[in-house]
C-alpha cells in the first residue's frame, strides 16, 4: 500500500531547501545476483544506443547505452500540481524523466575508458540533453555518476544517470542570483573570472587542456573537490562542441587517473550543473561546470549542524598531491 504513494517534492518554508519524497525507489534496493546491465536486453526498451561513438539500432552492437529508469524517481504521466497541507506546507508532483546511461564493460570504470569511450559517454549526455530540455515540465536537467557504494551506486555496473526537474534547487538559485548580481556590477560572468583567477594562481590548478581548466575550489564542499569548467564562456551544456567532448573526456580520465593514484581509488560522484532551461535571460552570466567529489570523509556533526565542511587539507595541497600525482 505504503509503494503506491506518489512522488512529492516538499518544501521546507525554514531553510528553502526542497527534498524529493519517492517510496517507491525503494523497491530498486531489492538484491539480485545477476547484474541488470550484463543483461541489458532484460532491460527497459533503449533510448539510444551508440557503438565505438556511432549512433546504431542494433543493441546486439552497443558499447554505450540509454535507458529508462526501470524504478524512476518521477512518474513520467504526472502533471504538474502544488498542493499545500493545511493551507501550509508545499508540495508538489510533477512528471519527469530518469535515465540511466550504461558503458558495457562491468569491470570498467571510466578511468579505464579510452578517450573515444568517454566521449561517447559525454555525447549521449549530450544527445539527451538536447532532447529533455524541450518539454515543458523540465525546469533543469542533471547528469550525474555514483561510482562505488560510499558514493551512493546500488549496482557495481558502471552507470550515469540523467534526471529532469520540475523547479530550480536552493544552490543552483543562489548561483545565478550571485552570478547575476557580479554581472550587473562588472558587466561579466562570475565564473570566467573565477577562472581567470585560477590560471593566474596557479596553485589551485589540477589539469588544464585548450579547452577546459580543472581546479580544486578556493572554498569547497569536501576534500579534494575537482571543478572542470570551459575556458570560453559558454551557459549550458548543450553548447559544448566535438572539440570540447574530447577534451572533456581527456579532462574527465585525467582527473579520475589522480582520484585513484592520490586516494587509493576512492567512490566518487561527479555532476553537472548547467543553466536551467528555460532561462535564456541567464545565458550572458551563468557558466556551466562539472563538480567531481570524492567521498573520502564523512559528514559528522559539526559539519551536518553548521554546514560547514572542515577540510584538514587545504585546497592549494589538495591540487598540488593531484597535479603531482602524488599519495597523500
Ligand atoms: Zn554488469
Ligand atoms: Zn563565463
Amino acid at each position: 500500500m505504503y509503494m503506491n504513494k506518489k512522488t512529492e517534492l516538499r518544501y521546507d518554508l525554514l531553510t528553502n531547501d526542497w527534498v524529493i519524497v519517492a517510496p517507491k525507489r525503494k523497491l530498486r534496493l531489492k538484491k539480485t545476483n545477476d547484474c541488470p546491465f550484463c543483461n541489458i536486453e532484460g532491460q527497459e526498451k533503449p533510448i539510444l544506443i551508440f557503438n565505438q561513438g556511432k549512433k546504431v539500432n542494433d543493441l546486439k552492437k552497443w558499447t554505450t547505452v540509454v535507458i529508462p529508469n526501470k524504478y524512476p524517481v518521477f512518474n513520467l504521466k504526472e502533471k504538474i500540481k502544488e498542493k499545500k497541507e493545511n493551507k501550509f506546507h508545499l508540495k508538489i508532483t510533477s512528471g519527469g524523466f530518469h535515465e540511466i546511461v550504461v558503458t558495457k564493460e562491468h569491470n570498467k570504470p571510466i578511468v579505464q575508458l579510452s578517450i573515444k569511450r568517454i566521449q561517447e559517454l559525454i555525447s549521449c549526455y549530450k544527445e539527451r540533453y538536447d532532447e529533455l530540455k524541450n518539454y515543458d515540465f523540465v525546469k533543469y536537467i542533471l547528469i550525474f555518476q555514483n561510482h562505488g557504494k560510499e558514493a551512493g551506486a546500488s549496482q557495481d555496473h558502471p552507470h550515469s544517470q540523467i534526471l529532469t526537474s520540475p523547479l530550480i534547487d536552493k544552490e543552483l538559485s543562489i548561483i545565478l542570483s550571485n552570478s547575476k548580481e557580479y554581472f550587473e556590477k562588472n558587466n561579466s560572468c562570475l565564473q570566467c573570472k573565477i577562472n581567470k583567477e585560477e590560471k593566474k594562481f596557479k596553485k589551485r590548478v589540477v589539469f588544464e587542456n585548450n579547452d577546459f581548466i580543472a581546479f580544486c575550489p578556493f572554498a569547497p564542499k569536501f576534500l579534494f573537490q575537482v571543478t572542470i569548467s570551459p575556458k570560453k564562456h559558454s551557459a549550458s551544456f548543450e553548447e559544448i562542441t566535438e572539440k570540447q567532448i574530447k577534451s572533456l573526456a581527456e579532462i574527465f580520465k585525467e582527473i579520475l587517473i589522480r582520484y585513484n593514484i592520490v586516494l587509493d581509488k576512492p567512490a566518487y560522484n561527479f555532476y553537472l550543473h548547467s543553466a536551467p532551461c528555460k532561462e535564456g535571460s541567464c545565458s550572458a552570466y551563468f557558466h556551466w561546470y562539472w563538480n567531481f567529489f570524492p567521498r573520502i570523509s564523512k559528514l559528522a556533526g559539526f559539519e551536518m549542524g553548521a554546514n560547514m565542511e572542515i577540510l584538514t587539507i587545504t585546497p592549494e595541497d589538495q591540487a598540488m598531491f593531484l597535479r603531482k600525482k602524488k599519495h597523500v
